[in-house]
């Protein structure tokens, strides 16, 4: 169950001597006061929505709220309002999300860079998760020695729907003990077309 609903917080109060008030005519006291409402979710501010204008009379105390505001008021309070911020915190929870989306987004930048370096670079013991002839099945590579252009390896002799199946998959003995070679390219080519989706090198 997610929590959320609306919060309301003061942005500020200031007077409209300019103004006579609409009960009493008197242009003493007349103030108004901003809030902020804001959607929460689990008491966190995610994003402002609305800005709420009181104004009160000091003279006669009458009061007005934002829908029941005498035109002779509207004009001057719909100004102050623009003229005032949502405080910054009120979007804190935006703010959250989309650093956590970037943050998700560079990380999965490195990581296709970093597979790319490796995979020109083969080495004894890289793996490589490739795609399955059966659909969404994934299976492994294992480099077992490199010589100029050819990449001698090991095919993992099990397959599982997981598209990051190395934890599972990687034990010795499910591993083929008969070698097939490719060349750099045939891999490069794999990569390019999409079979060859991951490359992981954990002797580092
Ligand atoms: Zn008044």
């Amino acid at each position: 169950m997610i929590f959320y609903g609306t919060n309301g917080t003061h942005l500020r109060t200031a007077a409209l001597s300019q103004l006579d008030c609409p009960s009493c005519g008197t242009n003493v006291d007349l103030k108004v006061s901003l809030f902020s409402r804001y959607v929460h979710v689990y008491w966190i501010p995610f994003f402002p929505y609305t800005k709420l204008a009181v104004v009160q009379c000091g003279h006669c105390q009458m009061a007005w709220e934002n829908k029941a505001l005498p035109p002779s008021l509207a004009p001057a309070v719909r100004e102050l309002k623009q003229q005032t911020q949502q405080p910054f915190w009120t979007w804190a929870g935006v703010a959250l999300v989309l650093s956590v989306m970037v943050f998700g987004y560079l990380h999965s930048i490195r990581d296709t860079h970093t597979d790319e370096i490796l995979l020109a670079n083969p080495r004894a013991g890289d793996i490589y998760t490739v795609r399955t002839d059966s659909a969404n099945m994934y299976s492994l590579l294992k480099v077992r020695q490199v010589s100029g252009n050819s990449v001698e390896l090991v095919a993992n002799e099990y397959q599982s729907s997981d598209s990051t199946p190395i934890e599972t998959l990687n034990a010795p003995a499910k591993y083929s003990n008969e070698p097939f070679v490719l060349t750099r390219l045939d891999l490069q080519i794999m990569r390019r077309k999409g079979e060859l989706t991951d490359v992981d090198r954990l002797s580092e």
